[in-house]
């Protein structure tokens, strides 16, 4: 079709596309590589063929959050490749006229319908999410507006001058029609119009230009996501928030994430494959209660940092650049994040905000001494009391006086330890939670033992506050007891503790060097179980004598670090469903997707002064839903319940505690 000339002016036309595209690709791939290392390349098989399932069934974007987005993500997605296969028929057909991939085969003449069809689904599928973004405009949507309104420009010209240039060959005769159902139908508009072979060749050279216009113009805006979101989700680690990663705290000269370069190279991955669809932020109970927190923003805006700074970060001047707190994340807007995980969870492409809001306050705590004024008091007290009230560590056991509670000290041999927890030892409500829990493990004859003044807070908060020093050290006492008094198996009745002592010690192990080999060994072997493992198993053995309660309108409010971190949402249902019956109420978010109480993260332990406050809005749904009693397995989750049902003037909407109504109905009080 093309003179030798319009061949060699086309090559140069390829060439400039290409590295047109590279450049920004390569530079984005040379600040990963200026990333300190990390360690993702653990499972291939499972993590090639768990990235091949999810971006080819598209199980990213196909799930509940926007279902009708997702479907028409699922067909611009295939339609996408079909054309993108098609480009590559027009490129060759330039160099070689007349050619047709699969030429006049079977498989050819589906090809040809197919592509059709992939026009058709492009434009339907462009003129909806154009309307959402430019008509409804959603919160979730209000960054790169001009960068979408490109994209959707560049897909419509693209896909309009395809379906012209196959109008035109075929009414010209320079192509049969093939199974082109809608170049065949069209192209008897033109019938009777002369079409010339030069008007045939203008076409194709209208669509391939806009075409390598479209791909030069891909890295630099959002639509790069198509190719760094599958590397993201291969690399992936879906719960990673529930287990942060231990900073070396003895060799290190910068703790936590001070400045892009201590960003890793997945770090900067997240950023990149970032499609700005804003449903981490819809997800959001900080941004939802009016903080300065949008996890979609934390992402935006340190990509925007890491493409501004690239020169200096790839050539690793560190001087050159800014803190990334105030410079790019304010204070504020690190400090307003509960660590619920609901951002993660709703990610398409698997992207991991935690660890950088986490590492940011690591910096800012352990380098600046920069927190919230209220913590001060927290750190303290847990520093010299091992718990955040400060109340003496010798009364840590007085919970369990008249229980008849043995010390693991003086029962080494018993089969679980009772790891109670901070607000299972002090807290008013807590303690009765403690109580009811180990009357329930009583009644059904488990041998069980609780450490008494020897327990310490397990650091979840400490931690999640930026505290990493703090953490460590009362992981590395309390690993070591665990270690030294030889348990085997725990029962925690916090959440927070469960994750803390489940995902996070067997990680640390690892790598703290003040515990000798055969503790590490023994810390990951510890099987750890949140008592709704444990009463859910032991009811349905038949070994807890149950009086039904006459209890009914209950909801349950799940604990993130329970359900979302941890997926333990059939477990308190069916408890309920034995001792309550059936008729749960669910909250409108529920199990994985619930909203947070607000109490996380370790913001338990500040003020909540900007924008409204998480827990009023939970307690509205809790409201909202009609019930009558909204049942918890979270101490934390109890306490803002029930404040925020007070304050919403509904303290007669009762919040109870699992094990509570567990022992309640295993002592046959009613
Ligand atoms: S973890 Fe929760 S509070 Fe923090 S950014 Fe994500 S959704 Fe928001
Ligand atoms: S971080 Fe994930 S959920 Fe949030 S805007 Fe980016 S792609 Fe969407």
């Amino acid at each position: 079709m093309l003179t030798l000339a319009e061949k060699i002016i086309f090559t140069g036309i390829v060439l400039v596309t290409v590295g047109a595209f590279a450049l920004p690709v390569v530079q984005r791939i040379r600040i990963m590589a200026a990333g300190r290392p990390e360690r993702r390349w653990i499972a291939p098989w499972t993590q090639i063929t768990g990235a091949l399932t999810k971006v080819f069934f598209q199980r990213c974007t196909l799930r509940q959050e926007r279902i009708a987005t997702g479907v028409i993500h699922f067909f611009i997605f295939y339609s996408a490749l079909s054309f993108d296969t098609m480009t590559l028929n027009h490129t060759l057909e330039g160099f070689f006229p007349g050619f047709f991939l699969f030429g006049s085969s079977p498989l050819g003449l589906a090809f040809s319908a197919l592509i059709d069809a992939a026009a058709v689904l492009v434009l339907v599928g462009v003129a909806f999410l154009a309307f959402r973004r430019f008509v409804i405009r959603p919160k979730a949507y209000a960054t790169t507006r001009g960068d979408s309104a490109v994209i959707y420009i560049a897909l419509i010209l693209v896909t309009l001058s395809y379906v012209y240039f196959e109008v035109l060959s075929i009414a010209e005769g320079h192509q049969p029609p093939r199974w082109s159902f809608i170049g065949t139908a069209l192209s008897g508009l033109v019938q009777g119009s002369e079409i010339s072979a030069a008007q045939v060749k203008l076409a194709w050279w209208v669509h391939i230009l806009l075409v390598y216009g479209f791909i030069i113009y891909v890295p630099h805006s959002k639509y790069f996501h198509m190719f760094a979101g599958p590397a993201n989700v291969l690399f992936g680690e879906r719960r990673s928030g529930r287990r942060l990663r231990p900073l070396d705290i003895e060799n290190s000269e910068v703790f936590g994430l001070e400045k892009a370069p201590d960003l890793t190279w997945k770090d900067s991955l997240d950023t990149f494959a970032c499609m700005e669809c804003g449903r981490c932020q819809d997800a959001c109970p900080a941004f939802a209660s009016d903080k300065p927190l949008s996890p979609k923003m934390v992402l935006f805006n340190l990509e925007r940092h890491l493409l501004a700074g690239r020169k200096a970060i790839i050539a690793k001047d560190r001087e050159a650049l800014g803190p990334l707190c105030p410079d790019v994340h304010s204070p504020d807007e690190i400090w307003s994040c509960t660590t619920c995980g609901a951002c993660q969870h709703v990610c398409p492409v698997e992207i991991e905000h935690i660890r950088k809001i986490v590492g940011v306050r690591q910096s800012e705590v352990l380098t600046h001494s920069r927190f919230p004024q209220e913590l001060s008091a927290f750190f303290r007290n847990v520093e010299t009391n091992s718990n955040p009230w400060g109340i003496g560590f010798s009364k840590r056991g007085e919970w369990a006086e008249g229980l008849d509670v043995p010390l693991i000290a003086d029962r080494p041999g018993a089969e679980y330890l009772f790891w109670v927890g901070c607000a299972g030892s002090y807290d008013e409500e807590g303690k009765k939670s403690s109580r009811a829990l180990a009357s329930v493990l009583k009644a059904a004859g488990v041998d069980f033992a609780v450490l008494g003044p020897e327990e310490k807070c397990c650091g979840d908060s400490a931690r999640r506050l930026g505290n990493e020093y703090l953490f460590q050290s009362l992981a590395a006492e309390t690993m070591g007891l665990l270690a030294r008094r030889k348990v085997k198996k725990i029962i925690t009745l916090c959440p927070h503790g469960y994750n803390t002592l489940k995902n996070e010690y067997p990680v640390l192990a690892e790598t703290l060097t003040s515990l000798p080999e055969e503790g590490r060994a023994w810390i990951k072997s510890i099987r750890v179980y949140h008592y709704v493992e444990v009463l859910d198993e032991l009811l349905a053995q038949g070994r807890l004598p149950l009086n039904r309660l006459q209890a009914s309108g209950l909801t349950f409010h799940d604990s993130c670090y329970l359900g979302r971190h941890n997926g333990l949402v059939n477990e308190p249902r069916r408890i309920l469903q034995r001792i309550a019956g059936d008729g749960l109420l669910e909250l409108g978010r529920n199990k994985e997707h619930s909203f947070c109480c607000g109490a996380g993260g370790g913001l338990m332990w500040t003020e909540e002064k900007l924008g409204r406050r998480i827990n009023h809005l939970r307690a509205e749904e809790v409201i909202r839903s009609g019930a009558g009693a909204v049942v918890t397995s979270c101490p934390f989750c109890t306490t803002m319940l029930r404040d925020g049902l007070k304050d919403k003037t509904r303290p007669d909407i009762q919040v109870k505690d699992l094990a509570q109504m567990v022992a309640e109905a295993t002592s046959g009080k009613n």
